[in-house]
């Protein structure tokens, strides 16, 4: 089914931004907390590979999820970005002030016929670790029904799995899930590369498959390492003490935790202070490559 002249609009813009053959690299945290020293270091990855390769780095902050954002949390974000030296190009994107788009691409999904209404209870699916498919053919109705709304999913073909099940794109209570807001940034952004962390290796397959059903190529993914507390553990935004506040109150200088960040990825020898537009000259005379290193 053709696209809407809106929604093919959306698609030329971006694919004249990767037709131009320019790296275009973004940074997309979620705004639940403040960015911890994990977040951070993803951050400077995903910046480095675009500033290496004379690309863009585009900030896009992830707030569809309002529960689950906190106040203040954007202004913080971009405060620590800044302070650190990595500065992005562009206005900030906001996905929570790109809903409609995200609407219009789910309806157009839906009126392809590629989406069912799912009314699958968390519980229902516990202990599954892919989608088993119940309400696939079930005429179970899209309607309010025992007072909730069903969730939608895409039908995933066999072919386009990936490894994953049928993605939900709405969920039921009404947001858009991730899955289809990134999948249509990246598209709509013309990104070509995604720089994150490993922890998001395992929503790649759910993506793939999105962009599959968009018919649209995906951009490359990278995944970095993470960094780990004391005891081996996934850092987590909740745990403000793992923030910068803290250190810029230790009196630490932006060189310092840069260098810091640079050591953990082994780019530079520990307790090396440098700035960012320094760590990316270094990397460019040792011919240090961010993305195969
Ligand atoms: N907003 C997501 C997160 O912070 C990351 C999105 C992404 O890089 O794909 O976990």
């Amino acid at each position: 089914m053709q696209f809407p002249d809106h929604l093919q609009r959306h698609l030329e813009r971006g694919a004249s931004f990767r037709d131009a053959g320019r790296y275009r690299g973004r940074f997309a945290p979620s705004p639940t907390g403040v960015l911890h020293l994990g977040n951070l270091q993803t951050a400077l990855l995903s910046w480095l590979a675009a500033r290496q390769l004379g690309g863009d780095w585009l900030l896009r902050i992830d707030d569809l999820d309002t529960p689950r954002n906190r106040s203040g949390a954007i202004e913080a974000i971009q405060m620590d970005l800044t302070w650190l030296g990595l500065n992005w190009d562009g206005p900030v994107i906001l996905q929570s002030q790109r809903r409609g788009i995200y609407a219009s691409w789910l309806s157009w999904l839906r009126r392809s016929g590629k989406l069912f209404a799912c009314r699958c209870s968390r519980r229902e699916l516990t202990g599954q670790p892919i989608y088993p498919g119940t309400c696939r053919r079930a005429e179970r109705g899209w309607g309010w029904k025992q007072k909730r709304l069903p969730s939608w999913r895409l039908q995933v073909p066999a072919a386009d799995r990936f490894g994953s099940g049928d993605v939900v794109l709405r969920r039921a209570d009404g947001f858009i899930a991730y899955q289809l807001a990134t999948v249509v940034d990246e598209l709509c952004f013309g990104i070509t590369d995604v720089v994150r962390g490993e922890d998001l290796r395992e929503a790649l397959p759910a993506q793939c498959s999105v962009f599959a059903a968009l018919e649209q190529p995906p951009p490359r993914f990278h995944h970095g390492p993470l960094l780990c507390d004391g005891h081996g553990m996934k850092l987590s935004k909740r745990d403000g003490s793992s923030g910068l506040e803290l250190l810029r109150h230790q009196g630490l200088s932006p060189a310092a935790v840069i260098g810091q960040l640079a050591a953990a990825l082994r780019l530079v020898d520990p307790g090396d202070e440098l700035t960012a537009q320094e760590l990316l000259i270094h990397m460019d005379q040792e011919s240090i490559s961010v993305l195969h290193s």
